[in-house]
């Protein structure tokens, strides 16, 4: 224990530690205070703060962003909402709050417009976003496991303003009853969350699942049990962005999941969880595994669309 506070002090003398996004000199954490704020703009302060924790607040924040802004000036960002997976419809009028989401997505955890669709969609900023996009590449391509914390933070204080009626650990009878599929009492326990697992190949090779660690400190913060292995990535895909085309990346994740227990999941609400969303082809192939295993509901959360 002492052994690692001494080798900690000696480490933040020899490199101290910067910005992920600009390189500025800061105490503790991953961002600046610009870029933090930049980054969080979007969300107002009062959530950040505490879905952030103690590593620094966005108080004051400008709300609104800029794609590649670190300072911005005008809002440009609409109010969080969740999205039609299949048309990326908006499913939220404005603000966010419960009494906006339409009553079919509420109920049915469906999108009114592709009710057939296996998942809503909820993305918490974009990727064209410069202090996010810098996140990602952080985490997933240096190995800086600590950019997960802003990347969660995030999805955290978007999920609590758009996503509370599927997060409840509750429903109403009513809703219960719209449920269907796995009855009553399987519809009134609460989601399960589960991230997008990559293959034993890529996983070995990271050291780490990036959307894994992103998913738990959402679950533990909403009081979600988090299920890294019901969902297994069992054939090895390569990467989205080199398949040219959407049939390309519908081919290339075809089949590549397995739900190894069924039974845990068979009429249970599902938070499925990833860093990024771009053509949606892997979201779309996981969820209708877990539908096809008998889940009842899918809500895809990213902490960013590309
Ligand atoms: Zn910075
Ligand atoms: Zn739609």
């Amino acid at each position: 224990m002492k052994f690692h506070f001494i080798a900690g002090f000696i480490a933040s003398v020899l490199f101290p530690p910067a910005c992920l996004h600009c390189g500025a000199r800061i105490r503790a954490g991953t961002l600046c205070n610009p870029c933090r704020a930049s980054f969080f703009a979007a969300y107002p302060a009062e959530r950040i703060s505490r879905a952030a924790g103690s590593t620094g607040a966005a108080m004051g924040a400008v709300p609104g962003v800029i794609p590649g802004a670190v300072t911005p000036a005008v809002p440009v960002i609409p109010p969080p909402a969740l999205f039609c997976g299949s048309c990326r419809a908006r499913l939220v009028a404005s603000g966010g709050a419960r009494e906006n989401i339409p009553g079919a997505v509420r109920a049915l955890g469906r999108s009114p417009c592709h009710p057939s669709f296996p998942y809503l969609l909820g993305t918490a900023g974009s990727y064209r976003h410069a202090v996010l996009a810098s996140l990602v590449r952080a985490l997933k391509f240096e190995g800086i496991t600590d950019a997960a914390e802003p990347l969660s933070a995030l999805l955290i204080a978007y999920a609590e303003q758009c996503a509370g009626f599927f997060l409840a650990p509750a429903h109403t009878r009513h809703q219960s009853i719209a449920w269907g599929a796995g009855g009553p009492s399987s519809a009134a326990a609460p989601p399960i969350v589960i991230p997008v697992p990559l293959s034993r190949r890529r996983l070995l090779a990271r050291g780490f699942n990036q959307a894994e660690l992103i998913a738990r400190p959402f679950a533990a913060h909403f009081g979600l049990a988090l299920a890294p292995h019901a969902l297994v990535r069992s054939r090895h895909t390569k990467p989205q962005s080199e398949a040219p085309s959407a049939a390309a990346r519908r081919a290339n994740v075809h089949r590549c999941f397995t739900v190894p227990d069924p039974a845990a999941i068979v009429g249970r609400r599902i938070v499925l969880v990833d860093d990024v969303a771009t053509s949606g082809a892997t979201l779309l192939e996981a969820a209708q595994t877990l539908r096809t295993a008998g889940a009842s509901a899918i809500l895809a959360l990213a902490a960013a669309e590309a």
